[in-house]
């Protein structure tokens, strides 16, 4: 039996493109019999907004969506992402940073998947753990775990590669764990065999895999699906007008219609699937 999510932050109301992740996760769950669960990634205390999450609830079901078992809250498990980052260090791949983000700007050298790459600048740094943010020693950690594969069900095997991330935060400074930890340990205690997410993130797997093989958990299969686009190419977002779910469904919109138009690839006007790095799901 497969076991997806939809796992929405709760940084703002969801828009159409969180509409088409949820549809992809929820009936690839459904088409092969499987549970679909939802998660609310809300450990982003400066961003996150709890009166966001009644909403992102009545978008889902009035899209139809139906999920199995208790809404889980990331908010919930923070002693699981301390007690993850306690046994890195233990292991002597994380290090202490207290590099500003402007600091890390000017010093970065290099792009990767995620945005300028950390040079290491406090790798090898007497720095005062207090209030650090902790990295991961990429370069060791990729010794450590050997060479790694992994699956996407749209663009095939993969072998993992972490290195163009750089050293990485796992544990932020003013949150509990990066995205990478979190989603990783989540996935495990979710008991999530298939992940789905935008080919937006489909390099933040490679990070994935290698946290997967140094806290020895169980490996899921990826689904990286194409993104809604506008015109332009560009990624919806809210700033840029996409409607949000919550105005659509307060306007008397039908959301039922709204999703079966999304599922056989009927977007609203203006709008387009870029596949990514898969094809169309
Ligand atoms: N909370 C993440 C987001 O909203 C989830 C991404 C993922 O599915 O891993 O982008």
């Amino acid at each position: 039996m497969i076991r997806a999510r939809f796992a929405p932050s709760p940084n703002g109301l969801l828009h159409l493109g969180h509409a088409y992740a949820a549809l992809v996760a929820h009936d690839l769950a459904r088409a092969r019999e499987g549970e679909f669960l939802l998660r609310i990634e809300d450990i982003d205390g400066s961003r996150s907004r709890a009166e966001l999450v009644p909403e992102i609830l009545a978008d889902l079901e009035w899209l139809g969506l139906t999920w199995d078992g208790p809404v889980v809250f990331q908010s919930a498990r923070l002693a699981s992402y301390a007690a993850a980052g306690e046994r890195l260090k233990a292991m002597g791949l994380l290090y202490p940073c207290q590099c500003t983000r402007a600091e890390v700007l000017a010093a970065a050298e290099t792009a990767g998947p995620d945005g300028p790459v950390y040079p290491g600048t406090c790798r090898d740094r007497e720095v005062d753990p207090a209030g650090a943010a902790w990295r991961i020693d990429m370069a060791r950690a990729i010794e450590l775990a050997g060479p790694l594969a992994w699956t996407d069900e749209l663009a095939g095997p993969q072998r993992a590669d972490p290195a163009p991330f750089g050293d990485v935060v796992l544990l932020r400074k003013e949150a509990p764990a990066s995205y990478h930890l979190a989603a990783t340990l989540d996935d495990a205690a979710d008991g999530i065999t298939l992940v789905t997410r935008g080919a937006d993130l489909f390099g933040a797997s490679h990070v994935h895999r290698l946290l997967q093989a140094l806290l020895d958990l169980p490996v899921p299969r990826w689904h990286h699906h194409g993104l809604l686009v506008e015109a332009d190419g560009r990624k919806l977002a809210k700033r840029r007008g996409s409607p949000a779910l919550a105005q659509l469904r307060r306007a008397g919109e039908d959301g039922r219609a709204l999703a079966a138009a999304l599922r056989t690839a009927r977007f609203p006007a203006g709008l387009s699937l870029d596949p990514g790095l898969g094809s169309a799901p």
